[in-house]
């Protein structure tokens, strides 16, 4: 198959991870028979340095003609002056709202070789294996926002139409049907206008997903929930703020930020894919980024935009190889453990392929 890839490195540990997933896709590439072109594009604050933007019209342009777009991370202490007038992480809103990438899914599993270091009691943790479908074009961090000039008060809006509710929720029906057929939907509807909607609009789309098990929890329960009986759950939708904070503290579970991949979705098969960690400034250029949430998402866009299963089942079993092994990075080390760097760790998986 031949396929055109947006390539977003971005900052910090993004041109880290990048580097050894384009290298992974390539052995893929040659392994399988596949032509795949990548494309680089500059995005966040290395944009903002080289262009003033932090999702340049170039950016735009080599993303609109690929299949899909390969993204880092975005921001950093240089350009996190809380009164510049643009930001490394508009880039990013701007690229998903660009492309109406509606559905941001996140899954998160643990992994039996890590559980001995959880923070969590062991037997909690077995078979953990949820999807979080979280909204990703609306809700608070798109609605009316203000600041007043004297700075004794702001605002920020959340706001959702039926419609946008709808198309999320039929994304997690359908994901839930593929997989052991449970739906939990996150709200705050005791309190939010909002969040009310939300809620009576999954209940009238749960009506064409009879074979679904649905459940509504509170999000101050599902904070609880999640850490208390992680094994339960399967589905997890939620509006865009609350899947964000709900699918960062899942991420203990899987035992570091640096494990969990996403998929940026819209109808078609076109999608954004990004580890959910940040720039992690604080190691960046030391060679101690652990590379499986980057090489997940590389995983989640063989599957979802090129529909390439067998390749995308490849990768998730060379990481659980390597794990397996013994090898670990800084972050998922463990008392008295030895770390070995990104490089080695990424060379590993390749060669496991
Ligand atoms: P972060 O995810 O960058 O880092 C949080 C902690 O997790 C740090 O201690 C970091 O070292 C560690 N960590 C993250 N990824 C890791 C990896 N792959 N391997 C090993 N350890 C890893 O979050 P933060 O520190 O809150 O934010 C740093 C910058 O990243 C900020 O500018 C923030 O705005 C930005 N950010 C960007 C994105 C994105 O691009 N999608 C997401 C979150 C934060």
């Amino acid at each position: 198959m031949k396929a055109r890839i947006a390539v977003l490195p971005g900052d910090g540990i993004g041109p880290e991870v990048v580097g050894h997933t384009t290298r992974l896709l390539s052995v893929i590439a040659d392994k399988h028979g596949h032509d795949f072109t990548f494309v680089e594009g500059m995005i966040g604050g290395i944009a903002i340095d080289e262009t003033g933007d932090p999702l340049p019209e170039e950016t735009i342009k080599i993303c609109e003609e690929a299949d899909a777009i390969l993204l880092g991370a975005v921001g950093g202490p240089k350009w996190s002056d809380p009164t510049a007038t643009v930001q490394p992480e508009r880039g990013l809103l701007g690229l998903r709202q660009h492309f109406g990438l509606f559905a941001n899914l996140r899954p998160v599993k643990t992994y039996p070789a890590l559980l001995e270091h959880a923070p969590l009691r062991a037997e909690l943790l077995r078979d953990v294996d949820i999807l979080f479908v979280r909204e990703l074009v609306s809700g608070i961090y798109f609605g009316d926002r203000r600041e007043q000039g004297s700075g004794e008060e702001s605002h920020d809006t959340m706001r959702y139409t039926r419609a946008e509710v709808e198309q999320v929720a039929n994304v997690a029906f359908r994901a839930a049907q593929g997989r052991r057929k449970k739906l939990c939907s996150v709200d705050k509807a005791n309190v939010l206008a909002s969040m009310r909607l939300w809620r009576r609009t999954v209940v009238d789309v749960s009506e064409d997903y009879a074979d679904v098990e649905l459940e509504h929890l509170l999000v101050d329960a599902a904070t609880m929930h999640l850490l208390t009986r992680p094994g339960s759950f399967d589905v997890i939708v939620a509006g865009n703020m609350f899947g964000d904070i709900l699918s960062d503290e899942a991420s203990v579970l899987a035992g570091s930020l640096g494990m969990l991949p996403s998929a940026s979705l819209r109808s078609d098969q076109f999608g954004l894919y990004e580890p959910v960690h940040g720039s992690a400034p604080d190691i960046a250029g030391q060679g101690k980024a652990n590379p499986i949430g980057m090489f997940l998402s590389a995983a989640l866009l063989l599957r979802y935009s090129l529909q390439l299963e067998a390749e995308a089942s490849s990768i998730e079993a060379a990481i659980d190889a390597v794990l397996a092994d013994g090898l670990r990075t800084a972050d998922i080390v463990g008392q008295g453990g030895e770390a070995v760097s990104t490089e080695a760790f990424a060379e590993a998986v390749i060669a496991k392929l």
